[in-house]
């Protein structure tokens, strides 16, 4: 299976993405965790990546494009992956279908997860992470367990400036990659509101048509 995930910031993709994985046992390339582990690492990727995602930017095409290519041809992506935060631009969404056509594949589903700008910053400046785990939080639609609420971090850019940045950014640079997408007839949208459980009952329907 080999699978995109578009949504805006705070849709939810990262949480449904790892149970998405977990279920067809493919690699979960997020774009934006591979950025984060390269800023925390000291890389020179993270070097170049750091200040546009601080203010909530893109990183430069050419840098993402050339990440990604070289994760998707590594061993455990031959057999499907999810790709969770790219591509993000058309010129992103051109190179990933080159590279697919060159090697004589295709990507099997578009999953576009739909949530209301409104809801977004909300969920957006409330979001924490456990750094030991990696679960996702909302302080107040899924607080914390107590015994590790001392220790849930916020993303930096996990801000109202920097989150209405990416909005922006993802209507005018990502929402356009959709009918590029639309035209192969792969693109399965899905209502983002709701618990987490509710859905992912929603994108298995969506998946398996049932
Ligand atoms: P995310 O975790 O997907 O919200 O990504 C966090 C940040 O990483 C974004 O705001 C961008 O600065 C950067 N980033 C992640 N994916 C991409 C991409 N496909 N193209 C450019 N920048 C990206």
């Amino acid at each position: 299976m080999r699978m995109i995930f578009i949504g805006p910031p705070g849709a939810g993709k990262g949480t449904q993405a790892a149970r998405l994985v977990e279920r067809y046992a493919i690699p979960h390339i997020s774009t934006g965790d591979m950025f984060r582990a390269a800023v925390a690492a000291g890389t020179p990727l993270g070097k170049q990546a750091d200040a546009h995602m601080r203010d909530g930017r893109l990183v430069p095409d050419e840098v993402t494009i050339g990440l990604v290519m070289e994760r998707i041809g590594q061993d455990d992506a031959q057999g499907g992956f999810m790709l969770d935060g790219f591509p993000r631009t058309v010129p992103q969404a051109e190179a990933l279908d080159r590279a697919l056509s060159a090697a004589g594949l295709q990507l099997d589903v578009v999953l576009v997860l739909e949530v209301p700008d409104d809801l977004i910053v909300d969920r957006i400046t409330g979001r924490r992470s456990d750094p030991e785990t990696g679960e996702i939080y909302h302080v107040t639609f899924n607080p914390p367990p107590p015994s590790i609420a001392g220790r849930v971090i916020q993303r930096r850019d996990d801000t109202e400036e920097a989150c209405r940045r990416r909005l922006a950014g993802f209507h005018s640079q990502t929402a356009p990659i959709v009918p590029f997408y639309e035209a192969k007839g792969i693109v399965r949208r899905v209502d983002g509101v709701g618990a987490p459980d509710e859905v992912t009952t929603r994108i298995t329907a969506a998946l398996t048509g049932s």
